[in-house]
């Protein structure tokens, strides 16, 4: 397992974390000044200050990425699945042009809420279809474009709005079916916020091995959490194992980023340097 202590070198941020602080750009220049190597930009924060002067404010401060978010949102009626096809299309050639290392996928829940004004539908199963071949299709697109895949799956509590994939076993199994012979540029991103519960997590990581862990997310679970989306923890204030969790990903195979991802109107009321320092301090001594 690798040493994390004596400094921050596989550190990302995932600039969600930030978003009420500051625009994209200033986020990439605090996390320069605080040597963290690595972020996680969102679509929105990208789009807000422009796809050419993000990709630019990423190269100019030297930065990696450990990942693009997101893609997905694959369930819609039927004939609103072209716009579901090209807005996932438009995310990859964006994860392309900021040299992200794969585009995460936030597969979608129920049509009426993946993709709304979409007709209301209590049918999970069709949706979990129609993830699958929306994924089947991005694929192919990705891997002409050499942008790999990660599906994350969420939480059940999401499965409605945002994810109907919820375990790592099935974000595993749709992996299996869609890419049988391990070609590549399909995983998953394992994020320990949403499957740090499953009695299966130690066994799905090491199923998963290295060429399917593709990002790596961590925080932490407060107990009581307030608000279902916007109230995780930094971490060492909740209650997920992260050491053990990461010494499973890492006897997998995976030796990437860890990218903070915190979506919390606590921390999101911080100072923008505090919740940095906080984040490289707590990598340090509890991730
Ligand atoms: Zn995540």
């Amino acid at each position: 397992m690798r040493e994390f202590s004596g400094d921050h070198r596989f550190l990302s941020i995932n600039t969600a974390t930030l978003r009420k602080q500051a625009d994209l750009v200033g986020i990439i220049d605090a996390c320069a000044r605080a040597e963290i190597p690595a972020i996680s930009p969102w679509r929105d924060q990208v789009a807000a200050v422009g796809l050419d002067r993000a990709a630019r404010a990423v190269k100019d401060a030297g930065l990696a990425l450990s990942g693009y978010c997101r893609g997905g949102m694959f369930s819609a009626d039927p004939e609103r699945l072209a716009e579901a096809r090209d807005d996932n299309r438009r995310a990859l050639d964006e994860a392309v042009t900021l040299g992200a290392p794969c585009l995460v996928l936030v597969v979608g829940g129920l049509p009426q809420f993946s993709r709304p004004g979409s007709r209301p539908s209590r049918d999970i199963a069709a949706a979990r279809a129609m993830v699958e071949d929306g994924i089947g299709a991005l694929l192919d697109y990705a891997r002409g474009a050499q942008m790999p895949l990660a599906i994350e799956p969420l939480h059940p509590v999401y499965a409605a709005d945002r994810a109907c994939v919820n375990t790592l076993a099935h974000a595993l199994d749709l992996c299996d079916r869609l890419d049988p012979d391990r070609r590549g540029g399909l995983g998953i991103a394992l994020d320990v916020y949403h499957v740090w519960w499953d009695p299966e997590l130690s066994a799905q990581i090491a199923r998963a091995g290295a060429d399917r862990l593709l990002a790596y997310h961590v925080c932490d679970w407060l107990v009581p959490t307030r608000d279902l989306l916007n109230d995780r923890g930094m971490m060492g204030d909740g209650v997920i194992a992260l050491r053990q969790i990461r010494s499973e990903v890492e006897a997998a195979g995976y030796q990437g980023f860890v990218e903070v991802e915190i979506f919390s109107e606590d921390w999101w009321g911080q100072p923008m340097n505090q919740v940095l320092e906080t984040c490289i301090a707590r990598y340090r001594s509890v991730v």
